[in-house]
């Protein structure tokens, strides 16, 4: 299925801080006492400050203009959450700002785990990035750098080549 999309807004620093429906889920044509004809849209929009909340935009039919104002959900009237409710963009708009938060935990955790001890591990051959420790002399190995092996009861063993060598030799 073709789900039409929403948009996410980011702020400077990247950080996303808006997502907005493309897909208005409530599109109501109406006209006044004179017979101006209008053209409501009825669009949601996550900010991840506000919350959700619901955009209206009005056209009058034949002009370029536009205006728009936010309501909060509680503020439309039941025909028009029922239009939401069979729009099923509420849904498509949960899934999105959920996969959000989720990106933003998950940066989140890289950000706090051990800033200070990872920041320091580096290769002690080339000075790259050191995920592996060796584990007889203890010293950080890069991927390049470190021998995997395993006991006898494979049980994962890292060394550096050097002592690798050693105690293949002895
Ligand atoms: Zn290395
Ligand atoms: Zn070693």
């Amino acid at each position: 299925m073709n789900m039409p999309s929403v948009r996410v807004v980011h702020g400077k620093d990247g950080i996303p801080i808006m997502v907005r429906d493309e897909e208005p889920f409530f599109v109501d044509r109406w006209s006044d006492e004179i017979g101006n004809e209008y053209i409501n849209e009825y669009r949601l929009v996550f900010d991840f400050r506000q919350g959700l909340f619901v955009e209206i935009t009005q056209k009058l039919e034949g002009s370029i203009g536009w205006f728009s104002w936010e309501v909060t959900l509680d503020q439309i009237d039941e025909d028009t959450l029922m239009r939401l409710k069979e729009s099923g963009r509420l849904e498509i708009m949960h899934e999105k700002v959920r996969e959000i938060m989720q990106q933003l935990t998950e940066n989140l955790d890289s950000l706090f785990f051990d800033p200070i001890g990872d920041r320091r591990r580096s290769c002690y051959v080339c000075g790259s990035d050191a995920p592996h420790e060796c584990i007889r002399c203890n010293k950080d190995v890069c991927d390049q750098h470190a021998i995997f092996a395993e006991t006898e009861y494979e049980e994962p063993l890292t060394y550096c080549h050097e002592c690798f060598w050693g105690a293949v030799e002895e």
